[in-house]
Parts: structure tokens; sequence; C-alpha cells
């Protein structure tokens, strides 16, 4: 591996280089993370439900594979939570 080609990898130099300045893109992106995506890409099932835990009610997106629960997502259909979750939503 070349010096330069072994320096490029470097995201902080990336970062002062490159067009990304803050870090926030492509600068910060390795091999490793370039190749993640979204649990919810996974997914085989997509179910609506509303969350158990208080009266508000917030809906949320069920997402499941091989009828397991993988994660659960605020519903951005929702009027009343718009998306959102709290922290014990998110975590139920
Ligand atoms: S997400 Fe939080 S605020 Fe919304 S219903 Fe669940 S516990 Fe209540």
């Amino acid at each position: 591996m070349g010096l330069e080609r072994w320096i490029g990898q470097w995201p902080v130099y990336r970062q002062l280089t490159g067009p990304d300045r803050l870090g926030r893109g492509k600068a910060a992106e390795s091999p490793r993370s370039a190749a993640l995506g979204p649990r919810t890409d996974r997914a085989d099932r997509v179910a609506d439900s509303v969350c158990p835990y208080c009266a508000v009610g917030c809906a949320q997106r069920v997402y499941a594979k091989d009828d397991r629960v993988i994660q659960i997502e605020g519903n951005p259909d929702s009027p009343i939570s718009r998306g959102r979750l709290c922290p014990k939503g998110e975590t139920n």
C-alpha cells in the first residue's frame, strides 16, 4: 500500500481535503460503515401498532423478520406523535 493511499484512508485527511468539511458523510465512511444499512431494510413484514406504555398512544411501526420483531419506530403518518417516540416507547 502506497503512502498516499494509506494517508487517504484517514477520515480526517478526507475531511480536510474533500467536500465533506464537517465529516458527517463520505469523509467519515469506512468500507465497513459503507456496507451497513438500516435493519428495517431486512424486515419482511411491517405492522402498525400503538405504544402500550402510557395514555398518549403514540403510533408505531413494528418491523419483523422471520416472525421476530427486529425494530420498532414511530409512525410518521400519526397526527399524534408524527413519527416520534419517547425513549420508553423506543425500547419496548
Ligand atoms: S412512546 Fe412514550 S409518550 Fe408515546 S405512548 Fe409510548 S410511552 Fe407514551
